[in-house]
């Protein structure tokens, strides 16, 4: 074969632990630079593929992670579209979700696979994570099926041995390899002696539909977390706040929050303004039933839509995105009702 033919794969390093190189004389972390990484991964060159590989510069710790981020790797990755197979993006775990959860949404039609992956130790450290995590995401990214499509065309992340439906997965350890957590959809893909995909979990492009890009994301949501002795004054101040569009409610259980007559009836007003409310359970598996108790039907009353199974990452993410396309409210509820990018499971 020649080289013209192998899959064609783009990294692209947005900042956090993996790309990170210790250097041996100061023990200080330094930045990526895709010539020592190759030095430090030599197992790259085994791969029958073209890998090229760009950086953000400056790298972003993914605790400064930011919408327009998430704009400029959509970017990357639509202007690279025609030229490669693949895109593996290296990224900081602490918000490696949203990134994921933001992307699924933003990335339309997606007929190429786009899988996010990175580390708890550095790439140069003895003991690090990531080279297993790098070499089996750039293999998933280059995977084609049977009929030569690609295996996952899909935004995913990859994580020790699991690949995860990027809008459904959350950071569940802060130090573990172990470190991601889809509760509420299974894997696509498990790795061990031989990456074993679940073909009828993955999803497809909708036939003859082209790939489409989305670059506009509106902030304006609040997340509350409901708790036992949450103050008036707070949510108060919160649900005040100049230009709100919508209000992401963390309750308890299946859906349900404290009887009181003054939250009602702020969020009654809030919905008669026009200010989208969602609901969505504070628990990691399972889903939002507001009529199952009074509890939970004293919301769905006010006006309060269900957020079912999404995890808070892909509700935030799939909020900024819908408002910066400039939808109706109704228009928006109809599309929270929906499943655009498998986020959420309806029925
Ligand atoms: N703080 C780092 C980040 O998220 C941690 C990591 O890379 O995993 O960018």
């Amino acid at each position: 074969m020649d080289t013209l033919h192998y899959p064609n794969i783009l990294i692209i390093y947005t900042g956090g632990t993996i790309g990170m190189i210790e250097n041996p004389e100061t023990g200080a972390l330094e930045n990526f630079d895709f010539e020592q990484f190759r030095h430090h991964v030599p197992e790259l060159k085994r791969f029958n593929y073209n890998i090229d590989a760009l950086a953000f510069d400056p790298p972003i710790d993914s605790s400064d992670m930011e919408p327009r981020y998430w704009v400029k790797m959509a970017h990357i990755i639509a202007d690279h579209y025609d030229a490669y197979d693949g895109f593996v993006l290296l990224h900081g775990t602490d918000t490696m979700a949203y990134t994921a959860s933001a992307l699924s949404f933003m990335l339309e039609n997606l007929s190429k696979p786009v899988i996010i992956t990175g580390s708890q130790l550095p790439i140069g450290q003895l003991r690090t994570d990531g080279k297993e995590n790098l070499l089996t995401s750039i293999e998933i990214a280059a995977a084609k099926d049977q009929d030569g499509r690609p295996m996952v065309p899909e935004v995913c992340i990859f994580f020790e041995s699991r690949l995860l439906r990027g809008n459904r997965t959350m950071k569940i350890n802060a130090e573990g390899f172990n470190a991601f957590r889809s509760y509420n959809f299974p894997a696509l893909a498990h790795a061990g002696i031989h990456i074993k995909y679940e073909e009828h979990l993955i999803r497809r492009p909708q036939p003859g539909a082209p790939f489409k890009p989305h670059f506009l994301l509106d902030n304006n949501v609040v997340i509350i977390t409901l708790f036992p002795g949450i103050r008036k004054d707070y949510v108060d101040t919160v649900l005040r706040i100049k230009g709100l569009k919508a209000v992401i409610l963390k309750t308890f259980g299946s859906g349900n929050a404290p009887q009181k007559e003054w939250l009602v009836e702020s969020l009654k007003e809030l919905n008669e303004k026009g200010v989208i409310l969602v609901n969505i359970t504070q628990c990691s598996k399972g889903t939002v039933e507001m009529h199952r108790y009074g509890t939970g039907l004293q919301l769905l009353q006010a006006g309060v839509i269900n957020g079912y199974d999404s995890t808070v990452e892909s509700m935030v993410t799939k909020l900024m995105f819908l408002m910066g396309h400039g939808h109706s409210k109704a228009e928006i509820i109809e599309l929270m009702n929906t499943s655009i990018a498998g986020e959420i499971t309806i029925g």
